[in-house]
């Protein structure tokens, strides 16, 4: 099937979906999670069986396009052979965000599996600053995992950079570098007001997109495209490099009105939107009626319908979802 029949009440066809394939992960970035952190249970999270069975039915009802995520996605045992499945189903767009740990070690398979492309997220390039915001990662390891990605052959591979001031805003010039050199897309994300943290104050830490593109443009050319990744995204290109350099602004541009995704969290929480709690439970569904391909298209079906015109951000860093981007699915 390549049309989706998943429409939701204000015309937009939904053709993406987000899996989070854990809560867990082996960082603590200080934007994303509290210090201590209290995981599901492992009967509250869906098996990588249920997990395929959710991507199989979506792509039944013509999504084209997944993403696996997390909490840190390859961080679960088995994610490899997850991948394998998955990738077996014809998806038109295949991708994983990862926070890069992982890769020296699963590069190769994941993209053997069929996994098109990898977001690596990449906060610093300064080994203290990095372990400062993600709390407990080793930025050599990610350096060498993007290296991994690159020799088993991913070919569009993008960064993901959350710009705090006061953290990282002074890295953004050598984070483009950095980009550039290897080769690779880099996107700038403004910071979401996701879950409660006690780190800094997300009001007066947030660099927005215009802030940032600002920066950038003393050192390169920005031209804006019309590349379209299908979603928040903005892109710009330099004349000197086939790198191109994305904006992702909750805040400061709205991205509803063209929104065709949505997220299913581990718990089997079919989420339709970011920045609202609207959501569908499908564990019980899967749980009570196992192997039951026809309910759970029937249960996605009626979901749309749950699907909200937008959310709203508040840029004080006021708290409005209390669910953290691990369990989100980010
Ligand atoms: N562990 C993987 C990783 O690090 O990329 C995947 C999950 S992580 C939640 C996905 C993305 O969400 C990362 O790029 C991370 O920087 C971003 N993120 C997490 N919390 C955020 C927040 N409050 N605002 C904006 N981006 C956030």
């Amino acid at each position: 099937m390549s049309q989706s029949v998943l429409t939701d009440r204000f015309g937009r066809t939904v053709n993406y979906v987000r899996l989070s394939v854990t809560d867990r992960c082996d960082f603590r970035c200080v934007y994303c999670m509290a210090e201590e952190m209290t995981f599901l249970p492992r009967e509250k999270i869906m098996s990588l069986e249920e997990i395929a069975q959710v991507a199989r039915n979506f792509v039944s009802l013509g999504t084209q396009k997944i993403r696996l995520t997390g909490g840190e996605p390859l961080i679960r045992k088995g994610v490899v052979d997850l991948v394998r499945e998955i990738g077996s189903y014809g998806l038109r767009d295949f991708a994983m965000t990862t926070n890069g740990s992982q890769l020296p070690a699963l590069a190769e398979g994941l993209r053997r599996g069929g996994l098109d492309r990898l977001n690596i997220s990449l906060d610093s390039l300064d080994a203290e600053k990095f372990r400062t915001i993600t709390r407990t990662g080793k930025l050599s390891q990610v350096l060498d995992g993007i290296d991994a990605a690159k020799e088993a052959g991913f070919e569009r591979i993008k960064l993901n950079t959350v710009v705090m001031k006061g953290r990282n805003e002074e890295e953004i010039p050598d984070l483009v570098e950095f980009a550039r050199a290897k080769g690779l897309d880099i996107t700038f994300i403004e910071e979401m007001p996701l879950g409660e943290i006690s780190e800094h104050d997300r009001g007066l830490a947030l660099c927005t997109s215009e802030e940032v593109r600002a920066i950038i443009a003393r050192h390169h050319e920005l031209e804006l495209t019309d590349d379209d990744s299908g979603g928040p995204s903005r892109y710009y290109r330099m004349p000197d490099s086939a790198s191109r350099v994305g904006f992702i602004s909750p805040h400061s541009h709205n991205f509803c009105s063209t929104c065709n995704r949505v997220r299913v969290t581990v718990e089997g929480r079919l989420l339709l939107c970011l920045g609202n709690e609207h959501s569908m439970d499908l564990l019980p569904l899967l749980r009570e009626h196992p192997g039951n391909d026809e309910r759970l298209r029937e249960a996605i079906i009626a979901a749309m319908d749950l699907k909200p015109e937008r959310h709203h951000f508040s840029s004080d860093g006021e708290v409005e979802i209390l669910r953290f981007m691990n369990m989100t699915g980010g």
